[in-house]
């Protein structure tokens, strides 16, 4: 499970009551990196592109030097099966545009061309034609026309596997694969979502086709159907065709597993037989091997460099099943804080003092280990739109029996706070200048502390019910998921053990984050979403979830108000003790739905309160964000990593750092491409 950044974007000023956090700002500091650059390297539509910095890594010894290179290369090797996941045609548009767009001559300034080049860079941000966040297809501003006759003056037709009537049905056709990703209760979501996991089966077949092939009584059950898609064959009888050297994706995967085997090559123990595990299960698809993976992986404490390379995350199939590939390198942020050591050491006070019913806790908390980290390559899903903390893996029963590893990624969360200094954004949204002071002082600590115990004990906290096998919530997995997780983080942050812990100076860094949590729940993440549309991406529908249901039954005591002045709305939170007893109590329900598999519940809490927009608030938010000129939605370009050699030996890797974003797509595009245009 990963958390995205929320929209909420505070400015950041000096921390100096804490001094739990302020060591990334030396770190930085230190750095011979180019500081003095702009944060912000692109801005196109609702996008802005960041860069991010990678310090101390050339402090790092050369042996690290040298697996962060051959790891970051695998990672980069992925980003096409990614596309071709998103939407079975996703390759063959980015082709076709991107030969237009390095073919083109004559006027680079007309406004068809400009337009094409916008809509390529969301292309490449999105990877693929939908909306990274909302799903929706991108909408071309450059006319038909125009399109028609740059593909027939700069791309060779013949080498497309479709026609150009049907490359040009899909770019402009509205109603033609409109979503990625479909969430619609009642619909067969199959036929509506238009990503590439599944192909002529329904999702009646789907499910049967599932629930067939899971065995009820086995206590280490496979994540049935994550590496593979579903598919459908003329004879009617369905196959799965998994995603594994020799079946589908194989020459992407051919690629990876040569850069991994180099890492192993420079890898220690117990690295070496973690790779090992992962490369066989690159091999055979083979889903017990991905467990044993699994299991070695999260019981890895010690190498300093680590990272994330497969099938991952279910967010992106409407059934929560089939997994996106992505990719993340990273090391520990030693000079970071010890906030997550201090939380993780102290896992199992917080499992038994957690507000759900007792029977729902764990025992024994188990393995739990978090660290803060720098990224040093982001791939696949995680590029460029990026997570800012991870907690995997995702097998309940892994996680019961071995724990979990959670990441908090530091130089990704500093360059936020640094792009976002100074936007106006709270000025505008927040009523109360004690709100503003707190979430100024305390915003990025608060922040980061949420998004530790969110991914840290969150997501790990819990147990089913006998009998309750995971599953039984279907679409609602991931919003009831997020929660939970954020309901724990919520709850916990304003509890006196975090004073008495050291984490925090004072509660008033809880009150930030709640203030801020409900403003951005019941408001201004609508930004994000276009007029007319429903919340659809799973935690922002948890963040709404959460927000409106502490109103709503919070009413009575006026917890949470809605105050207008000068005709704008402001969401204001009156009684943060009795919001934190709202939180205790939710969370105990969110628990009590995944322990028993409640999905009726379940169902009822996301439709109820998660879903809907009120029209008139909606464009209200619209237009208040709209002038303030800030995009909703930020991702990164990644640095490079450049051997250096001498007579034939890596003797040290430099970091190299770009602040063009068409560049680097352009060259993954020549060098990172490896997949046939439809597979
Ligand atoms: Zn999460």
């Amino acid at each position: 499970m990963k958390t995205p950044r929320s929209i909420l974007t505070t400015a950041i000023m000096t921390i100096t009551v804490s001094a739990l956090c302020s060591c990334r700002d030396k770190a930085v500091q230190q750095q011979t990196t180019p500081s003095e650059k702009p944060w912000v390297v692109d801005r196109f539509d609702d996008i802005k592109v960041l860069r991010y910095e990678v310090p101390e890594f050339e402090n790092l010894p050369l042996q690290q030097k040298k697996l962060i290179y051959y790891l970051a290369q695998a990672t980069k090797c992925g980003r096409d099966i990614l596309f071709d996941q998103n939407f079975k045609y996703n390759l063959t548009v980015r082709r076709v545009l991107e030969n237009i767009y390095l073919r083109h001559e004559g006027d680079s300034d007309s406004t068809e061309f400009r337009a094409m080049e916008k809509y390529l860079k969301k292309v490449w941000f999105a990877n693929g034609i939908h909306h990274h966040y909302s799903n929706d297809k991108f909408r071309p501003e450059f006319s038909r026309k125009w399109f028609e006759q740059a593909v027939d003056k700069y791309v060779d037709v013949v080498e497309l596997p479709i026609g150009k009537e049907q490359l040009c049905d899909i770019i402009f056709a509205p109603a033609l694969y409109a979503t990625r990703l479909d969430q619609t209760d009642g619909n067969d979501l199959l036929a509506t979502s238009a990503c590439n996991y599944y192909e002529g089966v329904t999702m009646k077949e789907a499910e049967e086709f599932y629930a067939a092939q899971a065995d009820h009584n086995d206590p280490q059950p496979v994540s049935y159907g994550l590496n593979s898609k579903l598919e459908k064959r003329p004879d009617g009888e369905i196959v799965e065709r998994t995603w594994r050297l020799g079946g589908m994706y194989t020459a992407a995967i051919q690629q990876i597993v040569y850069w991994l085997e180099q890492a192993r090559q420079v890898a220690e123990e117990p690295q070496k037989s973690i790779i090992d595990a992962l490369v066989n299960y690159y091999r055979t698809g083979d889903l017990r091997e991905f467990d044993r993976y699994n299991i070695l992986w999260v019981g890895d404490n010690s190498s300093n460099v680590d990272f994330i390379n497969g099938f991952i995350e279910d967010y992106g199939d409407p059934l929560g099943r089939k997994a996106s590939w992505e990719g993340l390198v990273n090391f520990v942020d030693s000079a970071a804080c010890h906030r997550t050591q201090v939380i993780s050491e102290n896992a199992q006070w917080f499992e038994d003092n957690s507000p759900i019913d007792p029977a729902f806790r764990k025992k024994e908390v188990k393995g739990v280990s978090a660290k803060v980290v720098t990224a040093a390559m982001l791939g696949g899903d995680c590029y460029p739109a990026t997570p800012i903390g991870i907690n995997l893996p995702n097998a309940d029963w892994i996680r019961k029996e071995y724990g979990s590893k959670s990441v908090t990624i530091d130089n990704i969360t500093y360059a936020y706070d640094k792009a976002a200094q100074g936007n106006g954004f709270n000025e505008e949204f927040v009523l109360r200048a004690e709100d503003r002071e707190r979430m100024k002082l305390y915003g990025k600590l608060a922040d980061d502390l949420h998004t530790d115990l969110h991914e840290c004990l969150g997501h790990g906290s819990g147990q089913l019910a006998p009998g309750t096998k995971g599953g039984e919530l279907k679409n609602y997995t991931s919003t009831l998921e997020e929660a939970r997780a954020d309901l724990f983080g919520l709850y916990y942050l304003g509890d006196p053990k975090m004073v008495e812990l050291g984490l925090i100076p004072s509660l008033d860094v809880a009150w930030a984050q709640y203030a801020s949590y409900i403003m951005n729940g019941m408001m201004t993440q609508f930004a994000r979403i276009e007029a007319g549309k429903n919340v659809e991406e799973a935690h922002m529908r948890n963040r709404k979830l959460i927000a409106e249901w502490c109103y709503e039954h919070g009413k009575e005591d006026n917890v949470i108000e809605w105050v207008k002045q000068e005709g704008k709305s402001y969401v204001v939170v009156n009684d943060f003790d009795a919001l934190r007893k709202l939180f205790g109590e939710l969370l105990r329900e969110v628990q009590r739905i995944k322990s028993t598999g409640d999905y009726e519940a379940g169902r009822a809490l996301v439709e109820d309160y998660a879903v809907k927009i009120d029209p008139a608030l909606h464009a209200e938010v619209l237009e208040r964000y709209g002038k303030l000129g800030i995009e909703p939605y930020s991702g990164f370009v990644n640095p490079d990593y450049e051997p250096v050699i001498t007579d034939g030996e890596i003797t040290d890797v430099k970091v190299v750092y770009t602040d063009d974003y068409v560049g680097q797509m352009l060259d993954y595009s020549k060098n990172y491409s490896f997949l046939p245009l439809i597979n």
